[in-house]
């Protein structure tokens, strides 16, 4: 890496990881390296620290510690929540989502769906937000679980999650989100929320890559979906992944102090970069609802270029956003979540996300709008502008994945 400043609007992909929470993890790489199911007191001390974090993140959801059990990644507890609802529940074979989910949720369901079960994936409005209606149509007496995203990684979009899980809870239907999108942007309770499951990844939120939540509300049915010791109330198996527990326990805490004003500063800035970059680019447009949405995310199609395109001039100035989200990057299908909302192929492949968080700052802001701009003019100059056509209104029920 060069020493070059970076300028990085790209937290919905990952975040950096906080100083504090790399100084709350060293102590158990370096002299506190037991085993915390150990019985003697060198592993009991280590598993103090595990029950510590735990409490931790039970506070961020206002869950309780024995509701919240660690997993690897957000992608696991999607995986698993999905997982333990169906063989929970040998008679239900369907499962209700979306069209727009993370691929963690998405492809899953349709490996389930290669082995028999019945997906239905359904669809969204052309600002990305979902007909509660259609939804609660759509739930069938063979319905095992509903999965839908609260926040939607690539445009920010929210989904009404207290009234779906009180649809789900009056048909007697388990609901399970994904909120990894939410640390530090919403007011997380899960108790208002009335969801059964919820799912967290630590590195969306000033932590480091490789664990995740999974929230599973107390007298909740469940089945482990890795099989194994005894570890996380027999929940998951596998020894705990103690240091980068104890970084989730610290980074929870940070981000339920910090979302209040993540909420003010961050959308301040995001509204201040949106609202210049709409005004003066010509042929811009927001993609997703302007309300309901993330404080943090901005998506933008720029009409005539191509996003990648936009990304290597960007990258060139130390500039980092992305076209979809970074796990389908590389590919040049347009993104699942904006063919979704009805954008054609052409306006899909010409949007970008900017995507802020706790260490934006203004002057950062104003290197993009200072550079912009020149970028998305040079790259119109070397491809003469195509003329969209309007938004489709017809959506795909199923989503072409890659
Ligand atoms: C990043 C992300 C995931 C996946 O989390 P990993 O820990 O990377 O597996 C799932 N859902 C959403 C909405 C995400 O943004």
């Amino acid at each position: 890496m060069d020493q070059r400043k970076l300028y990085y609007f790209d937290n919905n992909a990952t975040t950096r990881v906080a100083p504090e929470v790399v100084e709350a993890m060293l102590p158990f790489l370096t002299e506190s390296w037991g085993n915390p199911s150990s019985a003697y007191g060198f592993g009991r001390g280590v598993g103090r620290h595990l029950d510590r974090a735990r409490a931790q993140v039970a506070a961020l959801l206002n869950a309780e510690p024995r509701e919240i059990t660690f997993t690897s990644c957000g992608t696991e507890s999607n995986n698993t929540a999905i997982h333990s609802a169906l063989v929970t529940q040998p008679g239900k074979r369907h499962i209700l989502t979306t069209a727009v989910e993370h691929s963690a949720t998405l492809k899953f369901s349709q490996h389930l769906q290669k082995r028999g079960y019945d997906v239905t994936f359904l669809p969204v409005e052309s600002d990305g937000t979902l007909d509660i209606h259609l939804l609660e149509k759509s739930i069938r007496p063979d319905t095992a679980i509903v999965s839908l995203m609260w926040a939607n990684n690539e445009t920010g979009v929210l989904f009404p999650l207290e009234e779906v899980a009180a649809i789900c809870r009056s048909r007697g239907v388990l609901v399970h989100t994904d909120a990894v999108q939410t640390p530090g942007k919403l007011k997380l309770d899960v108790r208002e929320l009335g969801v059964d499951f919820l799912s967290l990844s630590a590195h969306k939120l000033h932590a480091p890559k490789g664990i995740g939540v999974l929230f599973v509300k107390r007298r909740t049915k469940f089945q482990p979906y890795v099989v194994g010791g005894g570890q996380e109330l027999g929940r998951r198996g596998g020894t705990e992944n103690v240091p980068y527990i104890v970084g989730f326990g610290c980074a929870a805490e940070m981000a339920q102090g910090h979302w209040e004003e993540e909420n003010t500063r961050v959308r301040a800035l995001r509204d201040r970069l949106e609202k210049a970059i709409l005004k003066t680019i010509p042929g811009t447009v927001r993609n997703g609802s302007r309300d309901t949405r993330l404080p943090n995310t901005s998506n933008l199609a720029f009409e005539g270029v191509e996003a990648e395109g936009v990304l290597m001039l960007l990258d060139q100035l130390g500039i980092c956003v992305s076209s979809g989200s970074a796990c389908t990057t590389g590919s040049l299908d347009p993104s699942h979540v904006l063919t979704a909302m009805g954008l054609t192929p052409a306006r899909a492949r010409s949007s970008i996300r900017l995507s802020l968080g706790r260490y934006t700052t203004t002057e950062e802001v104003d290197y993009v709008l200072k550079h912009l701009p020149g970028v998305i003019a040079k790259l119109r100059a070397a491809s003469p502008l195509k003329l969209e056509v309007p938004a489709r209104a017809v959506q795909p029920a199923v989503p072409s994945l890659r």
